[in-house]
Formats: C-alpha cells, structure tokens, sequence
C-alpha cells in the first residue's frame, strides 16, 4: 500500500516524549566488548600485504559482492521483509542461505528489524532513524547494540513457521564459514582475504548506506512521513535499492526503480528468473500510484516537516528540563517529572519553539521550491 502523508504511526505515548539528547534511551548502546571482533574484521583484508594479492581473488571479491548483495537485497529485503513476489519452499532456502553468507544474521531477524523500520519510520521506535538517533546509530550503531541481538518472531511469523528458515536464523554463522572456506579452496588466504572478507566489509556498508545515507542524502520524489530519498549512486552500489523513497512510498513493489532511467539490477534479475518460472507473482507499482502523492507537485511533504518539528520540540523539552536540573540540582528523571507537572512555559521556551518551527519550516519551504524544479524536469522526462 502506498503510505498515507495523513498517518503518523506511532503510539501516542512515543510521540509525545521528548527525546534525550542523542535521540536514543538508555538501553540502547553500542556494547563495546562484543563489537570488537566486528572491528577487527575490518582490519583484516589488510593482512593480504604478506598473502600477495591474486587475480584469483579479485575475481572471487566482485563476485561475491555482487552474488550476495542480490541476496540480501532480492532476498531479505524484498522478500523476506515485504513479500514483493513469490518463491516455492526450495528457492526460499536457497536464497535465505545465500543471503546469510553475507554475514547480516538470519534472514528472520534482518527481515522482522526492517518491518519494524517501515512501521515505525523516523519516529521514536524506528530502531535506525538517522534523524531521530543520529547519523552512525543508524548506519551500525544499532547492530552492535544488545538490544536488538534478538529476532522478533511475532513480526516475521508468515515465515517463522518454514522450520529450516528459523535453523538458518539460529545457526547464521553456517553460511560466512562455509563460503570462508569455500574462498580458501578457490583462492587460497588471498581469497579468504581479499575475495571473503574484503567484499564483506564492502556489502555491509554499502547495505548500512541504505539506513543511514538513503534517509539523509537524495531527492524527495513521494510526500512519505519519512525522510527516504533517492539516490542513483546508493542505487548503483546496492543494485536498486538507492530508490528508497520510492521503496517507502509503495513498499508492496518488487521493482524499486519506478522509471526505465532508475538502475535497478536486481528487479532486472528477478524479472528475468519470472521468465524461467522461478519468481511468481512480481509486484510492480501501477501508472496512477507513480504519478500520485508527489511532492514536486505540491504535495505537502510531511515526512519532512515531522522531522524537523520533532527536532525542534525535543530540543524545547530537554532545554527545560536542563534548566530546572541546574535550578534545583534534582534528577533527570525527577526534573522530568517536574517538566510535565508544570503548567506554564518560559518566555524563552516559547521563543526557542517559535525560532525551531519557523526555521524547519523554512527548510521545508526551501525544499518543497527546489523539488519543484528538479521535478518538472522528471515530468517532461516522462512524457
Ligand atoms: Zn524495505
Ligand atoms: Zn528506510
């Protein structure tokens, strides 16, 4: 379904807190100790200055960022997550486990994580809202924190019930070591190095741009209430999926680039494998939904107004609650508590609310402008 600009799905409760300063509660921390060997790993294909580097492993390198990026995108992304097409039970394991190698955990919980990122988009629950949490919580911060280690099997139950879809979830680690030593016996240590581990470091964060980089940098096409843009060069190193706009605004679609001009290799694939029979059912998005909800034609882009509004709110609230800690030397929490008891606002509070609304909606206005162009060109494209 396309996203209503009219429905901001949060619990009102969420809503209506403000956010501590970095946007994110308490239990959400990187844990230090555990991320370690994640670190580490980066380092790793530097180790290839006393293996040599082969053509062998080169080779191997490309090929596996692009064999596995189109199982996570094809895969945990588009069906796993959104069911945008149809696979029958053999395909389904084949591309689970494919998608596994790239070491992302399981297919259950990268899929029931980003549900939860579409429902909950650059509110307070979205678990990587670059705008509500920052810039590097949403890029890796977030998978490296305790919290959200677990699979959330209520979210991801349509597949939760293929028994050998939840062993490939529970044992995640099968696929990176089976395909590390599947490098080493093609290519030697130079392949696990440059051809494993390299591409590896390289599909995590291209697939992290798409968190991050994608809800911050591009162009707005679709008035969505999220902050998703389109980015042809996120497009080219994710094959497709740098459309994110376009993604959240018709999540249903196996397509990602609505436009012939929108690179999107991996819809290529897919519609290529429905011609041999293997991929039923492929969604794509209809001529009218296209050309609806668009901010360049006067849409009003409420995705964007609600981040900045949130922005300029929490920034209210905890500028208050600072200024009664230091007035009365109490807690957090209790200075809190006072916040919400207190009746009557500050003359500066309410200057500091007006200056935050009026330059978001400044922003908003400047945006709104500069889309209109850029998207008149699109319409003349079009035709
Ligand atoms: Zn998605
Ligand atoms: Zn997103």
């Amino acid at each position: 379904m396309p996203t209503s600009p009219l429905v901001l799905d949060q619990p009102e409760s969420a809503a209506l807190l403000p956010s501590p300063p970095n946007g994110r509660g308490p239990d959400e921390q990187v844990n230090k100790l555990t991320s370690i060997p994640f670190v580490l790993l980066h380092l790793l294909p530097l180790l290839a200055i006393f293996t040599g580097v082969s053509v062998r492993a080169v080779v191997l390198c490309v090929a596996l960022y692009v064999g596995r990026m189109f199982c996570i995108t094809a895969g945990f992304h588009r069906y796993f997550a959104h069911r945008s097409y149809r696979l029958n039970r053999f395909w389904q394991f084949l591309l689970a486990f494919g998608g596994t190698t790239a070491a992302q955990k399981g297919p259950l919980w990268w899929a029931a994580h980003h549900r939860n990122h579409h429902r909950y988009s650059d509110g307070p629950l979205d678990v990587h809202s670059p705008t509500q949490k920052g810039f590097w919580w949403s890029h890796v911060g977030w998978i490296l924190c305790d919290k959200y280690a677990t699979t959330d099997y209520d979210r991801i139950r349509d597949f939760a019930k293929y028994p050998e879809l939840v062993f490939l979830n529970k044992k995640d680690w099968i696929g990176p070591w089976a395909l590390g030593l599947a490098s080493y016996l093609i290519a030697g240590w130079s392949g696990v190095l440059i051809g494993f581990f390299l591409s590896t470091v390289l599909l995590w964060h291209a697939t992290f741009t798409v968190n991050s980089l994608a809800h911050v940098f591009g162009r707005r096409r679709y008035a969505t209430t999220d902050t998703s843009r389109n980015s042809a060069m996120i497009a080219v190193v994710t094959m497709g999926e740098g459309w994110h706009n376009n993604h959240h605004y018709y999540q249903a679609s196996a397509r990602q680039g609505f436009f012939w001009w929108e690179f999107d290799p991996t819809f290529y694939v897919l519609k290529a494998a429905s011609w041999l029979g293997i991929v039923k059912g492929l969604r794509t998005p209809p001529a009218r939904l296209r050309a609806a909800n668009r901010v360049s034609l006067g849409t009003f882009d409420v995705g964007m107004f609600k981040a900045y509004w949130g922005k300029a709110s929490s920034a209210v609230a905890r500028s208050h609650v600072s200024q009664v800690v230091h007035d009365s030397k109490i807690s957090a929490s209790e200075a809190l508590a006072s916040t919400r008891e207190s009746a009557s606002q500050s003359m500066v509070e309410r200057k500091q609310a007006l200056e935050g609304f009026v330059h978001s909606s400044l922003e908003s206005a400047e945006e709104l402008a500069r889309l209109t162009r850029l998207g008149q060109r699109d319409l003349g494209l079009e035709g």
